[in-house]
């Protein structure tokens, strides 16, 4: 496997926290998440709803509504720049171009009133000096690229003409059509059947390959990360709690929601007689949550101090990390308790 650690660094999120004013508290949807990119690296970002995951990446480019929503803190590099502090024209030029987003529904971003045509062209245009028709051109032959047949003459069409697996397809092409340095596909799959989802990663794989496209992939399917992410970052109630090398986090995870993820995967091999696995419980309200690990309540290896305090990172080693008291020693559980103590005095 191709060792990302060489290449260069074009996405630095640092101590990203997004918040929500809700009529009952402050919503902390993302809360302190940190993770970088590296060009051509596939980076998965898991978790159940609601654990944040959409929210950093709405963050990331700025689209959290506001209000409600703000980002409070932390810092988005991109090309050395803070997404940020970026003026509205500094992030015209990123959005769609140097990043690109795919969603779940793609009728969500495609116009229906419109044909592809005329919306592929309009992006091209926007961000790339091409006459009219050098931009249908390079249209048809994304399309083409994406598996769209006859693309000179579907390129016409309008988007309730295409099936939802082809629609994919188009936005793909859409998203790559200015050969974006970062493709966030947020479960760009979950809505299509299941040979349908399989064909549009293969077809996001191989692409991202080809243009040399980091992505960072929102997925609650653990099978998808496997053949997809070279790493993983696993969120919960608004934190990355691991983030590991793929292979790494599925051979050795070390934060109990991980395995309990990982263990939900349905086997192929068992013949289906192993009853499956379920993590018990549900994920937390996080509106005014305690400062202790979100996700004892759910956990059958917690410690007193697993409701006392939120665990530090710890590192097996420089590429996998886990927020989880189980890799502390007895002296750092029994300072974190006695502060603890201190602090309820
Ligand atoms: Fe479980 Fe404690 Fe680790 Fe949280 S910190 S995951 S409760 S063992």
């Amino acid at each position: 496997m191709k060792d990302f650690d060489k290449e260069k660094v074009i996405l630095n999120v640092e101590g990203l926290q997004t918040y929500f004013k809700t009529d009952a508290g402050i919503l902390k949807a993302v809360d302190g998440v940190s993770f970088v990119v590296h060009e051509g690296e596939t980076v998965g970002l898991v978790g159940e709803s609601g654990c944040g995951k959409s929210v950093t990446n709405l963050s990331i480019m700025r689209l959290v509504p506001s209000p409600p929503g703000k980002t409070v803190g932390g810092k988005v590099i991109f090309d050395g720049k803070d997404i940020l502090q970026m003026s509205e024209k500094e992030l015209r030029n990123i959005r769609g171009n140097k990043i690109s987003m795919i969603f779940q529904d793609p009728m969500t971003s495609l116009n229906p009133f419109l044909k592809i045509s005329t919306q592929m062209i309009e992006t091209i245009r926007l961000h790339q000096d091409v006459t009219k028709k050098e931009a249908r051109e390079k249209a048809v032959e994304m399309l083409r690229l994406v598996g769209i047949p006859k693309p000179e003459q579907r390129i016409d069409c309008y988007p309730h003409q295409f099936s939802g697996g082809m629609r994919q397809r188009v936005m793909i092409a859409m998203a790559l059509s200015c050969h974006a340095k970062i493709l966030i596909a947020d479960e760009p799959t979950t809505a299509l059947d299941v040979t349908i989802q399989a064909q549009i990663l293969e077809l996001i794989k191989a692409l991202t390959e080809k243009f040399n496209t980091a992505v960072i992939l929102i997925t609650h399917d653990l099978g998808v990360v496997a053949g997809m992410c070279d790493k993983v970052c696993v969120m919960y109630a608004g934190r990355i709690v691991e983030s590991s090398p793929t292979e790494d986090l599925f051979e050795h995870p070390m934060h109990p929601y991980t395995e309990g993820l990982i263990a939900s995967v349905p086997k192929l091999d068992d013949g289906g007689k192993e009853k499956l696995f379920s993590i018990e419980g549900q994920p937390p309200n996080v509106i005014d949550l305690p400062p202790c690990c979100p996700f004892h309540p759910r956990c059958r290896k917690k410690m007193g101090i697993c409701q006392a305090m939120y665990p530090p990172v710890y590192h097996k080693d420089e590429k996998h990390h886990v927020a989880c008291w189980l890799y502390a020693s007895k002296e750092e559980i029994d300072n974190a308790l006695k502060e603890a103590r201190d602090v309820r005095k």
